[in-house]
Order: C-alpha cells, then sequence, then structure tokens
C-alpha cells in the first residue's frame, strides 16, 4: 500500500473519477451566486446516485438519502470560486481570467461528491439519513442565507448534527480537529465622518475630516491593546481610510473601513460599543456638524464545534487515518458562513481542516521557518492544494465523519 492507499481505505477508487471532475471544476470557477455550471454537475450525480435533489437560493443543491431509522447527518460544501487571476500554471489552471478557485472550494465540492456516492453504494454499513448540501458564495458571506432565506429549513429533514470542513495550507495527509472556537466571527464596518469642507488654505474655516480619521484610527488601535483582557484573541485592522482628492481642498467627509475578528460574542459586542463610542467622542472632540454613520457588512457567524460531537469526529478521524495523522488545531483567524446553517436548525456541528501541502515541502519550510513566505496560503494566485492525497483524505473525511453518527466505519 504506498501513502494514498493507507489514507483513503476502500474510498480511495473514487478518485478515478473525482479527479477528472475536480479539473473540471477547478479550469470553471464560478464566482458567488453564479455556481450555475457547478450546481447543475452536482445535481445531476447526487440524481444519479438515488438522491432526492432539491435547491435552494438558486445555486444551493441538497441532496438527500434516507436509509431507515437512525441519526440524520447533513454535511455541507462550499462551490464559490474568487476574483483572483491564476498564476500556479498547473496544467488545470483556471481558463477564466480573473476568478480562480484560489480556496479549494471545488475540492471541497468533488470530497463530498465522493463521500456522497460511497455512502450511496455502501448501505449496508450505515442507516439513517444523510443530507449533502453544496452551498454557493461563501466567500461573500452571502450564501448560507440565501439558502435558509428560500426555505431551506423547512425544506429538508431536520439534522440532527452538521459536518463541514476546509483545505487549508498545512501539511497534506494530516486533519486538524478541535472543540469549541475553530473559526473568527468577522465583521466589516463602513464609518462616514463628517467635517466641513474648505479651501485649502483657509484651514480656520474647516472642520477637517481628514484630521479627525487620523485620530481615529489612532485611537482605535487602543480598542484591542487597552481595553480587551490580555490573552483573550481580538483583530481590529482598520484597512481603507478615504478622504478627500486634492491638495488644496479640505474635504467634507473621510470614510473609513474597518475589520474585526473575534472568538468570543461578548468580546465582539465590546468591541463594538468602544468603536462606537471612540468615533463619536472622535468627532465630538473635532466639532464634526453632523453624527457619524455606522455600516455593518459581510457579517461572518463565530464557527465553534461541539465538544461532544467534535471527539466523535476526531475518535473517527484516528481510526480512519491512524493517530499520526490528527492533531488538535489552533482555532483559525479566518471566519465562514457555515454556521448559520445548523444554527438556523439549532443543533451542534463540526468544522475541520485538511492539509493539503506536500510533506516534504511543508516540513522543510517548517524547519526553515519560512512557511509564511513559501507557502502560498488561501487566496493566493499561487494557491494549489496536492490533489494527491488532499483529495482522497477530504472524501474520507467527510465519510468517516458521517458514518460516525450513522453506524458505520470507512
Ligand atoms: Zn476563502
Ligand atoms: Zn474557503
Amino acid at each position: 500500500m504506498d501513502m494514498t492507499d493507507q489514507l483513503t481505505g476502500g474510498i480511495g477508487q473514487e478518485l478515478s473519477w473525482q479527479i477528472p471532475l475536480y479539473e473540471q471544476f477547478h479550469r470553471h470557477p464560478e464566482l458567488g451566486l453564479s455556481e450555475h455550471e457547478t450546481s447543475a454537475a452536482v445535481a445531476a450525480k447526487l440524481a444519479g446516485w438515488g438522491y432526492d435533489v432539491r435547491h435552494f437560493g438558486g445555486t444551493g443543491v441538497v441532496g438527500v438519502l434516507a436509509h431507515g431509522a437512525g441519526s440524520c447527518v447533513l454535511a455541507r460544501a462550499d462551490m464559490d470560486a474568487l476574483p483572483v487571476t491564476e498564476a500556479t500554471g498547473a496544467t488545470y489552471a483556471s481558463s477564466i481570467p480573473g476568478v480562480m478557485h484560489a480556496c479549494a472550494h471545488d475540492m471541497h465540492v468533488v470530497a463530498l461528491l465522493g463521500a456522497a456516492k460511497y455512502l450511496a453504494e455502501h448501505r449496508d454499513i450505515w442507516q439513517g439519513t444523510y443530507v449533502a448540501l453544496f452551498q454557493p458564495a461563501e466567500e461573500t458571506a452571502a450564501g448560507s442565507q440565501a439558502m435558509l432565506d428560500d426555505g431551506l429549513a423547512a425544506g429538508i429533514p431536520r439534522p440532527d448534527i452538521a459536518l463541514a470542513q476546509h483545505v487549508m495550507p498545512t501539511e497534506a495527509g494530516t486533519i486538524g480537529t478541535t472543540p469549541g472556537p475553530v473559526l473568527s466571527a468577522g465583521d466589516s464596518v463602513r464609518i462616514t465622518v463628517h467635517g466641513r469642507g474648505a479651501h485649502g488654505s483657509m484651514p480656520h474655516k474647516s472642520v477637517d475630516p481628514v484630521v479627525l480619521a487620523a485620530s481615529i484610527v489612532l485611537r482605535l488601535q487602543t480598542v484591542v491593546s487597552r481595553e480587551t483582557l490580555p490573552g483573550e484573541f481580538a483583530v481590529l485592522t482598520v484597512g481603507s481610510v478615504s478622504a478627500g482628492a486634492t491638495a488644496n481642498i479640505i474635504p467634507d467627509r473621510a470614510e473609513l473601513l474597518l475589520n474585526l475578528r473575534t472568538y468570543d460574542l461578548a468580546i465582539r459586542s465590546h468591541m463594538i460599543a468602544a468603536i462606537e463610542r471612540i468615533v463619536r467622542g472622535e468627532c465630538a472632540a473635532a466639532g464634526s456638524p453632523q453624527e457619524p454613520e455606522f455600516e455593518y457588512y459581510d457579517q461572518y457567524p463565530l464557527t465553534s464545534n461541539d465538544p461532544q460531537a467534535n471527539a466523535r469526529v476526531t475518535a473517527a478521524f484516528t481510526n480512519a487515518f491512524g493517530a499520526d495523522a490528527v492533531y488538535r488545531t489552533a482555532p483559525q483567524t479566518a471566519s465562514e458562513d457555515f454556521s448559520r446553517i445548523p444554527d438556523a436548525f439549532g443543533i451542534p456541528y463540526v468544522y475541520w481542516v485538511v492539509g493539503s501541502v506536500p510533506q516534504a515541502a511543508y516540513r522543510r519550510a517548517v524547519a526553515n521557518g519560512t512557511v509564511d513566505a513559501d507557502i502560498p496560503a488561501n487566496h493566493s494566485p499561487s494557491f494549489l492544494p496536492a490533489v494527491d492525497p488532499t483529495l482522497g483524505v477530504a472524501t474520507r473525511a467527510q465519510a468517516a465523519a458521517a458514518l460516525a453518527f450513522l453506524a458505520g466505519t470507512v
């Protein structure tokens, strides 16, 4: 047995159709809410394997396979690509300039399809209901909500547990799980502050929003450094400041774009209150003629694994892949909209990460301390998971996690 066989077990034989399908999806990436070809291909596969196929939120697809009494497991993959021009040089690189599967969602789709086919063809080893859910538009935080708004919760059997995974730039052949927070809550904030415009030579006639914005940016640095308990995780980034267009005009407004990440919703609430307090205070100090405006957008919920369910999935992974392949991951600072789906049902969920960098290259970069420099991460134009063994591992992981709740093993 080579490494792939050890890691993929009997499900590894699915790779013969999975690899060409993965390359096809990678060549034809589709942006969020426009996953028409991907969605149609997924629906056709599911129907062919005997799944009852339903559509939610435009391009969202759900396949339901009922097989006797037992638990109902929902497994989710996201389908959307990113507005990135691919620079991997792969033979199956994107054929569409400016669009790329730079976050491995194409691999999530094909892995979940592999698990769905395996479960359909091995009904002798499990019973219950399996729900394979393919979600649009994860990257814009719109897709899971779009499916829910379109009646998902009432339109499928009520699941007892939900599962999802993400391919990451860690060592291929490994899987990371953790109880509790695994991905951060993410919020973006657009803040508009108002001044009074004037000629650049007559600052005494102005309320200068450029100076006001600069004070706000500096003062916001204290939200994490001075107001958050040391050791608690919180990120506040001012990603954009814009005001004015030319040297000799003092503009009448400034706009700031902020991004927040937290693992604790109480800390999140405190940060939002602190931001609004600081902005209002600085506006008052500047003599701003109008109240500031706050717009919250691109909001991602917290992803926090149920400890008991996580323990069950971790045991299934250890059984399938061996203890050396399974580790406890640190929470990631990235965010996801997956948890809106289990939260809508009020059910526990488990979200895990699958490595994708060839072992030798990863270990060399770790030894040299050059992981960040040498290994392209998700959203990079050079991000390209090693298909072998990543796809097989991700497929078996989805099957093994589901079977842990459906009285089977893979
Ligand atoms: Zn992404
Ligand atoms: Zn992603």
